[in-house]
């Protein structure tokens, strides 16, 4: 599969489409999710064309991937969830995790307790 350069998240990235900006530098883009499934509900995002975890693993140079990670961790602490109690990271890809947007992102969910790690039991 190719990389849609139209995605939604390509389209933010560009500029083309407005976004609640948390953070940014060279290597990602962080911004609170439209549609908020915990008290914060923030994503992060390379700035880099990768459709999935993946993809972005396989295909990023090594200083993408440390600016990645780095960057979110300065989220982390950006959004004070170091000195909160706790936070989850998420990342959907493909199908079975019900991935939307075909860019490759972190889901950051804090603020509240989060409850089990899945809502659907093992079949
Ligand atoms: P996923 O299912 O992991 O691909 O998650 C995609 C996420 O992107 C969902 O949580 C959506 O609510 C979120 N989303 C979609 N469009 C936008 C947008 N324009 N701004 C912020 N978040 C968005």
């Amino acid at each position: 599969m190719a990389y849609d350069p139209n995605n939604i998240f390509a389209k933010i990235l560009k500029g083309d489409i407005p976004c609640q900006k948390i953070y940014q530098d060279n290597f990602a883009l962080a911004f609170y999710d439209i549609n908020p499934q915990a008290t914060l509900h923030a994503l992060v995002i390379p700035t880099g064309p990768y459709i999935s975890s993946d993809d972005f693993h396989e295909k990023a140079s090594d200083t993408e991937l440390v600016g990645y990670y780095r960057a979110l961790n300065k989220v982390i602490e950006t959004l004070s969830l170091k000195d909160n109690d706790g936070y989850r990271l998420l990342s959907n890809s493909g199908k079975n995790a019900k991935q939307e947007v075909p860019h490759f992102h972190t889901h950051v969910f804090g603020k509240q307790f989060l409850g089990p790690m899945l809502s659907v039991a093992k079949k």
